[in-house]
């Protein structure tokens, strides 16, 4: 199954989280295949600046608004990404991570069976939890801690799954669920915690890189573009394929490979920030230990394989966060200059 580029019918699509990491690169694929798309978005973790540069164009509109709220609008498809990703932006507000996983998906599934559009879940790899099974397949249930500091997420989005698939049983409705893997690229957050913008925040800035535990845990990493375009093609893949469908680049690295990896790609030739190394500190409550996702049903079902590799994707990221950080450092050099 193939998405013939500038041959589908422009339609009007919502997506909820849109002005966050995965839902502003969505957007920005979804306006340029014509669609008219409409981000929903609270911006609890998104940022205006995700989308400043698609205001401009007369086929997006954004609205600032929180999906655990009922909203009326009309659209054919939907997809729902809104909810924080990171652990600890998810723990700042656990009740409310439940809350847009649960309530938020009711109000959405709502929409669409008001609407009849055709309506996808981000839903994520933790459903597996600390997995038993190696590497995960979808059949695999998983291994949730259903109390720990974790479970607002994992928990709110099996529950999620679980809403998704009663709406298709009893109401008919179109639905695709998405477990998506660790991704990573532009615009995630460089405070938020997660692994791949931690080590290069801290690579660049000549901090130690902080590995939790003993750094054996492992991941597998997806860069963006390979995410959305499989998300898109599962939105567009025949009615009665649902998934659950892993999405994510199955190639494991540990993370203490993750931290060579970025020290390397920083600096290359081991010039002024060669300060970086790594530091040992405890690992958090429940964190997995092994993360891999079997793809075989999106490659049968999706015709979708990752094409990006660890380092290309790492070195794309890299840059987005050089910018970052020298125009940080920039601006506040001025601040103090001017105080001085
Ligand atoms: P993100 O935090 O950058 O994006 C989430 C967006 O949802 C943000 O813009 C945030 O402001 C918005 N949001 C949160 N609560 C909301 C509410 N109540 N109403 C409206 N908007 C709200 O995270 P991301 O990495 O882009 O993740 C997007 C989706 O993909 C999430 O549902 C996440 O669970 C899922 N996912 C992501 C990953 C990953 O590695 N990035 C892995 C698995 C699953
Ligand atoms: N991690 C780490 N150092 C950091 C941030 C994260 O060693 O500075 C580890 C974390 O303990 C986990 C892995 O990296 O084992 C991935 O963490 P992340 O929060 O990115 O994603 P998740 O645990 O949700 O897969």
């Amino acid at each position: 199954m193939n998405i013939e580029r500038g041959t589908l019918n422009s339609r009007r699509i919502l997506v909820t989280g849109g002005a966050g990491f995965l839902g502003s690169h969505l957007c920005e694929k979804l306006l340029a295949l014509g669609h008219e798309v409409l981000c929903v978005d609270n911006f609890y973790t998104g940022r205006r600046a995700n989308i400043t540069h698609l205001l401009g164009n007369p086929l997006f509109e954004a609205i600032r608004h929180d999906i655990t709220f009922p909203l009326y609008v009309e659209v054919d498809e939907i997809y729902n990404l809104a909810c924080p990703a990171s652990p600890i932006h998810y723990q700042f507000d656990p009740v409310q991570t439940t809350k847009v996983s649960v309530h938020g998906s009711i109000n959405m599934l709502g929409l669409a069976k008001r609407v009849k559009a055709k309506i996808l879940q981000a839903s994520t790899s933790e459903v597996y939890g600390d997995p038993t099974v190696h590497p995960q397949t979808e059949d695999y249930w998983g291994h949730v801690n259903p109390i720990g500091l974790r479970a607002c997420y994992d928990e709110g989005k099996r529950c999620a799954e679980t809403l998704f698939f009663d709406y298709f049983r009893q109401h008919r409705l179109k639905i695709k669920v998405a477990r998506i893997f660790n991704t990573y690229g532009p615009r995630m957050l460089p405070n938020d915690g997660r692994v791949v913008s931690n080590f290069i925040v801290q690579a660049l800035k000549g901090q130690d890189i902080t590995v939790y535990g003993d750094g054996s845990q492992t991941r597998s990493f997806c860069y963006v573009d390979d995410m959305t375009e499989a998300l898109m093609r599962l939105m567009e893949s025949p009615d009665d394929f649902t998934g659950p469908v892993n999405l994510g680049n199955p190639v494991e690295f540990t993370i203490l490979e993750l931290a060579e990896k970025v020290i390397e790609l920083v600096n290359p030739l081991k010039t002024q920030h060669s300060k970086s190394k790594i530091i040992f500190a405890p690992l958090p409550s429940d964190d997995p230990r092994q993360r891999q996702p079997d793809i075989t049903l999106a490659k049968e079902k999706l015709g979708w394989e990752p094409l990006t590799g660890l380092e290309e994707g790492l070195a794309k990221t890299i840059d987005y966060f050089r910018k970052l950080v020298t125009c940080k450092l920039t601006s506040h050099k001025r601040t103090k200059l001017s105080d001085e």
